[in-house]
């Protein structure tokens, strides 16, 4: 039988509300062996251990959680006796802190991330389905080296490429640009893609982040700033009196900007900080066909959505990465 490890952080999954059929409800009330304790199906999949890294709804999710997380991941997946990791997260920041994760894991073991529209307590909770779910796929050895995955609904997402598009639904997951890797029907899972972006074992990242960087305690300040008709720009100052290293801007359609928010970024360009820009759109990649962002010198963000941009952008300045360096990195990753 394989041995799991499960890293818990919280999130609906592991949350409580005041009866099975009142939305009202509290994140990150029970802790993962209380979960574990009521779930004897589980232990006919897998041979299970686990651990508590938090216990938040994840809109509190920092960076500090991420560095832990990772740590702790990279630490049992080196260990032979661990086979693959699965990780119970909230909703709200999954997409960022999965693919977070994938950049920073440096394994070919299977890691899963899991998480519940549906607290734990609620009539026809999903969380018990996408907690076995992902046990299934973890234990599965179609995946192994495919970055990490995230289950939910009966659906099997690259962590790159998954966000949350809906805030209720129990099909509020998708992945716009490449659609669902593969499918989890009551733990028989089946692959039909994989990811061509650089992740885990051939990630630079997680080279460093388990030599080098190892100590990292913080990551480099980015901000991201939201265009929308007749934007003021002035989130873009404020980033710059933080002392934001770099801005991502949630941009408009194709990388298309309002007037003061284009000027504003233009200033925070010739002050030094690394301006990104991504698409408020969600799905698409930024071909930036209206402005020449080679002569404003802005990156382009790719595929990638402004909360994964950040990410990534993070990583980049933590390395010590020049602009012309990070620049090709939004097309490897
Ligand atoms: N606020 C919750 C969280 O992200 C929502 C969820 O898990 O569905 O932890």
């Amino acid at each position: 039988m394989k041995k799991i490890a499960i890293l818990a952080t919280g999130g609906t999954i592991a949350g409580a509300s005041t009866g099975p059929i009142n939305s009202v409800y509290e994140s990150a009330k029970f802790g993962i062996n209380e979960i574990l304790s009521e779930f004897n199906e589980l232990k006919s999949i897998a041979d299970i251990s686990a651990e508590q890294i938090c216990n938040i709804g994840s809109q509190d999710m920092n960076e500090k959680i991420w560095l832990k997380l990772s740590h702790r991941a990279n630490e049992l997946l080196a260990n032979d006796k661990i086979d693959a990791l699965v990780i119970t997260h909230g909703t709200d920041t999954l997409e960022e802190s999965g693919y977070f994760l994938t950049l920073t894991i440096k394994s070919q073991k299977p890691v899963v991330i899991t998480a519940a529209m549906r607290s734990a307590n609620s009539l026809s909770s999903d969380g018990a389905m996408n907690l076995y779910n992902a046990i299934s796929v973890a234990a599965c050895k179609n995946s192994a080296n495919m970055g990490v995955l995230v289950v939910i609904n009966d659906e099997i997402h690259l962590a790159r490429e998954i966000i949350k598009t809906n805030t209720t639904a129990l099909n509020a997951f998708a992945s716009p640009n490449c659609g669902k890797c593969g499918i989890v029907h009551y733990g028989k899972a089946v692959f039909y893609t994989k990811s061509l972006r650089r992740h885990t074992m051939r990630s630079e990242f997680s080279a460093k982040f388990c030599e080098d960087l190892s100590s990292l305690q913080n990551l480099p300040c980015v901000e991201i700033v939201y265009d929308y008709a007749g934007a003021s720009g002035e989130a873009v100052y404020s980033a710059l009196n933080l002392g934001a290293k770099g801005i991502i801007c949630a941009a408009l359609g194709n990388g298309n900007l309002s007037p003061n928010m284009l000027h504003a970024l233009k200033f925070a360009n010739s002050k030094g900080a690394i301006v990104v820009i991504s698409s408020r759109t969600n799905s698409g990649i930024i071909s930036g066909d209206e402005l020449d962002f080679n002569k404003l010198n802005f990156i382009l963000s790719d595929s990638l959505n402004a909360q994964k941009a950040r990410v990534l952008l993070m990583l980049c300045i933590a390395s010590g990465f020049d602009k012309e360096t990070i620049k090709e990195k939004f097309n490897i990753y």
